[in-house]
């Protein structure tokens, strides 16, 4: 199996203050990964990390093996679109494909052409004036140009309206499923990760919390309901994410390993609460903090 992105042991900070902290994974090529977790969790600080605009103050990160931050070889198979697009707005799409061009190897203009004129892009504006969500297609488009083996997406759709979003991740999807591109995406709108994602990295307060393919994931999760739970081990749950109590009564976010003890009723669980289970500190910090990365 190939491995688009590997982090190990990795570490930022700023200061004293660790931005990323012990961070380890593996993505995979060909995988469509959401990075999840809430404002300040560390996620552009990975990112970052991946396409070589930060040196590790710990640890490793490799793009198809190699370090991004000294090793320049390995960027112009890395396409990464910015938080907010951050494009030259008095530029248009048409001049920004030209001039992008200049400043890539692999470069295939024509695609983004292409691209942007299928979705209805104006190439002689600027691009400030376009809205929102095409300044994104048009960010898209050129990163897509590049022919990246690996995208890193930060926070694309976060500006846009439910439409949009929708547009965005559909025409995303339909290029990348073409071209086997290995994407790392990164937002906090569990929904849109869980339409488009087959893999996921949750951090939060600057640590991996759970990563793994998402069917695996969600089939490694119960929801458990039974009599009040005061920590003693039940069969066939590998550990206790969440729990949270009434009475005499506890419903638990597990992790099972195995046929859960009968005294417990079990149901199955959505993405997304699985993710919120791993983002809900308390619950965390109540059982297991520290998680096994599922092969
Ligand atoms: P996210 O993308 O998940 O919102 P970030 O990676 O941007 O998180 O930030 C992680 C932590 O690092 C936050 O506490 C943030 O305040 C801090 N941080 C990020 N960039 C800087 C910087 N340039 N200087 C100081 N602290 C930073």
């Amino acid at each position: 199996m190939e491995i688009a992105l590997e982090a190990e042991q990795l570490g930022k900070r700023y200061g004293r203050r660790w931005a990323l902290q012990d961070c380890s994974f593996q993505l995979p090529a060909g995988r469509i990964a959401g990075l999840v977790g809430p404002n300040g969790a560390g996620k552009s600080t990975l990112l970052h990390l991946a396409v070589g605009l930060l040196r590790p103050d710990a640890g490793t990160v490799r793009v198809f093996d190699r370090t991004p931050y000294d090793n320049p070889a390995v960027l112009p198979e890395v396409g990464f679109v910015a938080q907010d697009t951050p494009l030259y707005r008095d530029f248009t799409a048409a001049e920004l494909v030209r001039i992008t061009g200049r400043m890539n190897s692999r470069w295939d203009g024509a695609l983004a052409r292409e691209r942007l004129a299928q979705l209805g892009i104006p190439p002689k504006l600027p691009v400030g004036r376009l809205s929102g969500g095409q300044r994104a297609q048009v960010a898209l488009a050129l990163a897509l140009a590049k022919r990246p083996r690996l995208l890193l997406l930060d926070e694309p759709v976060a500006s846009l309206d439910p439409l949009a979003r929708r547009e965005f991740l559909q025409s995303l999807m339909g290029s990348v499923a073409e071209s086997g591109t290995t994407v790392l995406l990164s937002s906090h709108l569990l929904g849109d990760l869980e339409r488009v994602c087959d893999h996921l990295i949750v951090l939060n307060a600057s640590r991996v919390r759970l990563v793994g393919a998402v069917d695996e994931l969600v089939a490694g999760h119960r929801q458990l309901v039974g009599p009040r739970h005061t920590g003693e081990p039940i069969t066939g749950v590998g550990a206790v994410v969440r729990a949270s109590h009434t009475g005499r009564q506890s419903t638990l976010l597990a992790r099972v390993d195995g046929v859960v003890d009968p005294e417990w009723t079990v149901h199955d669980v959505t993405l997304e609460e699985v993710i919120l289970a791993y983002l809900d500190e308390g619950g965390t910090r109540a059982s297991h903090t520290e998680w096994e990365v599922p092969a």
